[in-house]
């Protein structure tokens, strides 16, 4: 129960909000009466299509389409030859106009197995995951003291040869937040750490898992190896590992770790995949492309559903819509799906190759490539003029929760920061990505974890985006 003052703080704190919502509205209305970019027949086009997409279960079927008969697909892996396949066939049952591949080659790397236990004072085993990229370490593993740091600046700040025969573990814990902010500042030791550690002497790194769960999982992720530095065995703890560690070292003994991995790489082997690339032809300006893009490669722990079967199953999803329409859109759909985005972008530096004098007709481009959440905003990269036509966008998003970001510098996410990079006007959606790294890179990133109704919500943002992007005249670099 609530306390008389509990009550009128309530009741004037519903008053401000409502005034708020009502505020809001009013502006909204405002800008409507003066709208020059959207016509009336466009927003009724955009909120048929949201209907649709709301009610529609196709990106949901798409997801479970993809981890049900290919599941994980790693770079080079018989998963990822099926993925392909399978995109180029749901694009071509999906209505697309044009559906082509693109090759993509990369060297072969084996996860192997990976083995570990705290051998003394306490024995215990421990659950841990290669690192992508990661060197194995011979049949008889690795047994080494522990080196405790908790950050990777302090690893950094370590001597020279301070870790010689040692192991370094960093402890830090990935922070838990609505837009995964926590990731970029614990994602440096995964992909760095490795070759800084082996500077100082230490003959295998060890980390925390870049994760904000509390499950006995590890967190896979690409690691990279500095050149002309000692290549040694990284891998990842489970959260709760990495604390039963860190509660032997802070009893102050020396604390022994048992290390084994047949992972390995064959830099002579070439792997093959591709990107997947299908086009929603436009009625007007055919040679003006929107792009949207997912990946398609995954890790190969889980069935990649959070990432990114989402994203496949969303941009699949948007463009098949679109293609129902009677009139198409003016300018063309170009669902990319990119090959090898885990292990380092390689179908994205292979696209701007085989695209390179075709970037400038890129007008605008989005990817998604943040696993489950609802989109709660749209940042937006486009230039000053085009940001009005945003605008009047956004307030056809505004019903759904979206709102626009004061921002003007968005970048696209994963691959297609790499067009962005290169000049093409970006828009990026926010979900709330705060449950996204309890599973990511994990044995956990399965179907089961996908909300359908969140999904309905995106699918139903990314079409109404597609179709704005692909019918409005306006030149977004301007
Ligand atoms: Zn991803």
């Amino acid at each position: 129960m609530f306390t008389n003052a509990q009550q009128l703080l309530i009741k004037s704190i519903i008053v401000i909000s409502l005034s708020f919502v009502a505020n809001s509205y009013a502006s909204t209305e405002n800008v409507n009466t003066s709208q020059r970019f959207l016509t009336e027949k466009d927003i009724h086009q955009m909120n048929v299509l949201k209907n649709e997409a709301l009610s529609s279960t196709l990106s949901y079927q798409i997801i479970e389409s993809l981890t049900t008969e290919v599941g994980h697909r790693m770079m080079g892996s018989v998963g990822d030859e099926l993925a392909v396949k399978w995109a180029v066939d749901k694009m071509n049952r999906l209505g697309f106009d044009k559906v082509w591949t693109e090759e993509v080659t990369h060297t072969q790397w084996h996860r192997g197995e990976a083995l570990a236990r705290i051998v003394a004072p306490y024995a215990h085993k421990i659950v841990v995951i290669a690192l992508g990229g990661s060197v194995g370490t011979g049949d008889n593993g690795i047994t080494a003291n522990v080196v405790h740091f908790n950050t990777l600046a302090d690893l950094k700040a370590a001597k020279k040869g301070s870790l010689t025969g040692k192991i370094a573990f960093v402890s830090y814990r990935m922070a838990r937040h609505i837009d995964g902010n926590g990731y970029g500042k614990a994602v440096g030791t995964r992909v760095n750490g490795a070759s800084i550690a082996a500077q100082k002497g230490a003959v295998a790194l060890i980390m925390r898992s870049v994760g904000t769960d509390d499950n006995r999982v590890a967190h896979t992720g690409v690691m990279r190896y500095k050149e002309g530095v000692n290549q040694i065995p990284a891998a990842a703890l489970s959260n709760p590992d990495a604390d039963l560690l860190v509660n032997q070292l802070n009893r102050g003994n020396p604390v022994s770790f048992y290390l084994k991995m047949t992972s390995h790489i064959e830099p002579k082997t070439i792997i093959k995949s591709a990107n997947v690339i299908g086009e929603i032809t436009g009625s007007e300006l055919p040679n003006e492309i929107v792009a949207i893009g997912a990946h398609l490669d995954s890790w190969d722990v889980g069935t990649g559903a959070l990432d990114d079967g989402m994203g496949v199953g969303m941009v699949l999803s948007a463009a098949h819509q679109i293609s129902k329409l009677t009139v198409r859109p003016k300018r063309t759909i170009r669902v990319v799906l990119f090959a090898g985005e885990e292990i380092g972008l390689l179908g994205a530096k292979q696209y701007m190759i085989d695209h390179k004098d075709e970037i400038k007709n890129h007008v605008l481009g989005a990817e998604w490539d943040f696993g489950l959440g609802r989109i709660y905003q749209m940042k937006t990269g486009v230039g000053a003029t085009a940001l009005n036509a945003v605008r009047e966008f956004a307030q056809q998003l505004a019903p759904l929760g979206v709102s626009l970001a004061a921002s003007n510098d968005a970048k696209a996410q994963s691959d297609m920061g790499l067009l962005s990079k290169a000049g093409m006007p970006s828009i990026n959606f926010s979900p709330d990505g705060s449950r996204y790294f309890d599973y990511h890179h994990t044995e956990n990133d399965t179907f089961d974890k996908v909300n359908l109704e969140d999904l309905q919500q995106n699918t139903a943002v990314y079409t109404m985006f597609a179709y704005f992007a692909a019918q409005t005249a306006v030149d977004f670099r301007k």
